[in-house]
């Protein structure tokens, strides 16, 4: 007889920050372990402090240890920081600093967001059923370049008593290549098309970046690579988001699309996303911040949670097969009609974080 082999385990550190963190954390963390039993493999997870808890508990929104054990692991799973009674804090210290830390501290510089519409929840978005039904892209947006890094940068005071406010939009080559090298990948495991979006008309940094862009994709012959201007992407957007794919775009463009591009979906409390680095641990956390005004109510939606878990099996431990078993879960009970309060809509039962979370779990022992 021969022996099984043995079973993996995944080293995976739960920052659960603020607000409602810890509540959706409690879900994700149950949803993983049940994927875990159903699939065969074990986790080590390890909680650290981080955001406004970390600092009111030892002075700093990203202690050293907690960077040191993100480190360590294989994944971070991250919920949200910040409370409004931080806001008077130095800019360093506050809570937000920490995210800003996590992502220079880790190397992460490609963030991920998928943009997908649940059929159960077309009627939360503002657009016509017709234009998002079936949606399913993927922003790619590069997250340590850009002109919130370019130097010079600052208020600069001239001779003649005029202020002159100045940021630096610069990207090198190698920086353009590494990103689009993740996108070009990302196509690849898709639909295989691929739009960068850029301002090449106005700008050189965006000439670079579309030369670089055009040079990588012949090392990709199977993706169909496109390009577009910022403006017209922004349009596009809105207009008939299902031509997309895969976007791929710098770090101010991406910030303004991606947000774009998830409120297709009508709700925040949905939405999931990674940040990868070349290697070690990625970061996976939801879209959303730390909803303070419900926080410790039992009312938060723990679904972008749940499926920044299964990214995080998908991109960062590769483990498809426990990330579909994840976001179908996910579909079956919307399609029982449990709603939280942020997507509830006539018809549907209203249930809360904890309520959520128990039925995600009788359908993930449930599918197939
Ligand atoms: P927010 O995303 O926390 O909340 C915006 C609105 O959406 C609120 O009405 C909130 O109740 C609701 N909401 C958000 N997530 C929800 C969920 N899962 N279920 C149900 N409703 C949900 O944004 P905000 O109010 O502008 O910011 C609150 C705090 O979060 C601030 O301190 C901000 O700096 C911080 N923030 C953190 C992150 C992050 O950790 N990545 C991102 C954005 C904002």
């Amino acid at each position: 007889m021969t022996a099984s082999p043995p079973q993996p385990t995944y080293t995976a550190t739960l920052l659960s920050g603020d607000g409602i963190g810890p509540e959706i954390m409690a879900v994700g963390v149950d949803v993983l372990k049940a994927v875990a039993q159903k699939f065969g493999f074990s986790w080590n997870f390890q909680a650290a402090p981080i955001g406004g808890s970390a600092y009111a508990a030892s002075g700093h929104p990203l202690p050293d240890e907690t960077l040191q054990l993100c480190r360590q692991s294989d994944a971070v799973y991250l919920a949200a920081v910040g409370d409004f009674k931080y806001d008077t804090l130095p800019a360093h210290l506050r809570p937000e600093q920490a995210l800003l830390g996590l992502r220079a501290g880790l190397g992460l510089f490609a963030n991920l967001r998928p943009v997908q519409i649940f059929p159960q929840l077309i009627d939360a978005s503002t657009l016509k059923r017709e234009a998002i039904e079936d949606i399913d892209l993927m922003v790619v947006r590069e997250l340590t370049g850009g002109i919130y890094f370019g130097k010079p940068k600052g208020i600069f005071q001239q001779e003649n008593g005029i202020q002159r406010g100045v940021n630096t939009m610069a990207y090198l080559d190698s920086e353009v290549d590494r990103i689009g090298k993740v996108a070009f990948e990302l196509a690849m495991k898709r639909d295989r098309k691929l739009c960068s979006v850029d301002k090449a008309n106005v700008l050189d940094v965006s000439q670079l970046w579309r030369q670089q862009m055009t040079k990588l994709a012949a090392d990709y012959p199977a993706v169909e690579l496109s390009h577009m201007y910022v403006d017209n992407a922004a349009m596009q957007l809105v207009r008939w988001p299902k031509q997309f794919d895969v976007i791929v775009t710098g770090n101010l463009f991406g910030d303004i699309l991606s947000d774009e591009a998830s409120m297709l979906t009508g709700s925040i409390g949905m939405l999931p996303s990674a940040s990868l680095g070349t290697e070690g641990p990625g970061l996976f956390e939801p879209v959303h911040g730390s909803a303070p005004d419900i926080a410790g109510l039992d009312k938060a939606n723990p679904i972008a949670q749940v499926l920044s878990g299964a990214m995080m099996l998908r991109y960062g431990l590769d483990r498809p097969d426990a990330a579909r078993c994840i976001e179908g879960a996910v579909e079956q009970v919307l399609e029982q009609g449990y709603r939280t309060g942020d997507i509830a809509s006539e018809g549907t039962q209203v249930v809360g974080c904890r309520e959520m979370g128990d039925r995600l779990l009788t359908a993930i022992d449930r599918q197939t």
